[in-house]
């Protein structure tokens, strides 16, 4: 039987690569995880599209254009120098420049990068901006630094990054760490060293230089966009509904805002030090003022509204009964275990804000009793699709209202999942998003290689 040869086939095809990839970039887990997961999903469009396999394509994917590593030098307060590890990672320009987020955080390594900006390939692709896939960062660990260290920080990053991006070579953003005060800071030290204003070389920029309208909400309401999706193809929604939503950063904030706007009640927030649970609903101006304004640890919550409950350590959450989970804190932060507790207590739908924080084995667990399932290239997509946004009006030279961006951000958010839904049920797989979004994903990209030549 014919059909039967192919798969195996790919099947072989597929794991000799991921060997390949296993002894090329030894130590890097969250790297092969990443490789791996998109690697087992694709079989079923290798079997029908042997010139995916003939014309290396896959092999060439899963190795980067290009990996920069560089040392970044800063004075502290105290005078003291400090040294720590810069990176970009250039990961795939077939239909677009680089595009994808900067990282600060201490555990940011080579393996890090790599899986965020191979996960960002598929997801850029999906969006259907002309972006191609790239991501960066630092182990500088923010937490605790002044303004003027984080401002010497910056400017020492970008010293060396400037020389390796622009508008239409690699476009950075924010992700964990690097919000619109950090973009700041790089945006000055990159005209500064160009003496030139370049808007489209970095985005989330604020407002009154370049940034768009909408670009800080888009991560967090492109995930409740696209998960309200989800539900009302099985007859559910947000609004009368319970959720929790792990992390209290940008992604989360604004998650948070939408699914109360749609009528949902939201009982759990977290930081990397714990997590506050508020049975009657969350207060949201005050994570806003303790997060956004303050820098405070989520914690001090409990001070303002005595009603909740503190609880240490972050994987407690996920035993917090609802109907709707929307992982928005950090990678592998939800196991197996947490995603059996969910599912025990009923969860209709999860939904990733966060780059792959469900570990396969969560993610596996969920499948099986049919949990709706968002995953993060489709699900958080919406903060990399309106940050091409921001690069069409600065390309353009203007600026669209709010209403204006959140409307495109709407059509791109159910796009997507048309996208990943329709990819499912073409390979046989009706209703997983997972296996969708990585072939959708895929296949733009995927072509446009072909298109391009080796
Ligand atoms: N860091 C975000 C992500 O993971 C946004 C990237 C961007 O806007 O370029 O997609």
């Amino acid at each position: 039987n014919t059909d039967i040869k192919d798969r195996e086939n790919a099947e072989e095809y597929v794991n000799r690569l991921y060997k390949l990839v296993q002894a090329r970039n030894p130590n890097e887990a969250e790297f092969h995880q990443a490789v791996k997961e998109v690697l087992d999903s694709l079989v079923p469009v290798l079997v029908k599209n042997p010139v995916y396999i003939n014309q290396a394509v896959l092999d060439r994917i899963v190795e980067p254009e290009r990996m920069i590593s560089f040392r970044v030098p800063w004075v502290d307060d105290n005078g003291t120098i400090q040294v720590n590890r810069g990176f970009r990672v250039q990961f795939n320009s077939a239909i677009g420049p680089f595009k994808g987020g900067l990282r600060f955080h201490p555990t940011v390594n080579a393996s890090i990068i790599k899986f965020l900006g191979f996960e960002q390939i598929f997801k850029n692709s999906l969006t259907g901006q002309p972006i191609g896939g790239g991501k960066g960062g630092s182990d500088f660990d923010p937490k605790g630094k002044s303004d003027m260290e984080i401002m010497r920080f910056c400017q020492s990053f970008m010293t060396e990054l400037s020389k390796h991006i622009g508008p239409d070579i690699d476009v950075p953003a924010g992700d964990i760490g690097v919000g619109a005060r950090e973009i700041g800071y790089m945006f000055g030290q990159y005209k500064k060293l160009k003496g030139a204003f370049e808007a489209g070389v970095l985005t989330g920029k604020g407002i009154g230089y370049g940034g768009s309208l909408g670009r800080k909400e888009a991560t967090g309401y492109g995930l409740v966009y696209f998960v309200e999706e989800m539900l009302q193809s099985k007859g559910l929604s947000f609004n009368g509904s319970t959720v929790v939503v792990s992390g209290s950063g940008n992604v989360s904030i604004y998650a948070i805002e939408k699914a109360m706007q749609l009528g949902a009640k939201v009982v759990a927030c977290s930081d990397s030090s714990g997590y506050i649970y508020d049975r009657n609903g969350i207060n949201l101006d005050t994570v806003k003022r303790l997060k956004e304004t303050e820098s405070k640890r989520i914690a001090e919550y409990v001070n303002v509204h005595p009603e909740a409950l503190y609880h240490e350590g972050c994987t407690g959450i996920w035993s917090i009964p609802c109907d709707i989970a929307l992982p928005s804190a950090t990678q592998n932060e939800l196991d197996k275990i947490a995603a059996e507790r969910l599912v025990s207590n009923g969860v209709k739908a999860v939904g990733e804000g966060a780059n792959m924080p469900s570990t396969q084995g969560a993610v596996d667990y969920f499948m099986e009793h049919s949990v709706l399932f968002g995953p993060a290239k489709a699900a958080n997509a919406g903060g990399v699709a309106v940050s091409a946004l921001e690069m069409a009006q600065n390309s353009a030279r203007v600026a669209w209202t709010k209403e204006e961006v959140d409307s495109k951000l709407q059509a791109i958010m159910k796009d997507i999942y048309t996208k990943s839904m329709q990819a499912a049920e073409e390979y046989g797989m009706a209703g997983n998003f997972v296996a969708g979004a990585n072939i959708a994903g895929f296949k733009k990209v995927a072509d446009a290689m072909l298109e391009q030549g080796v």
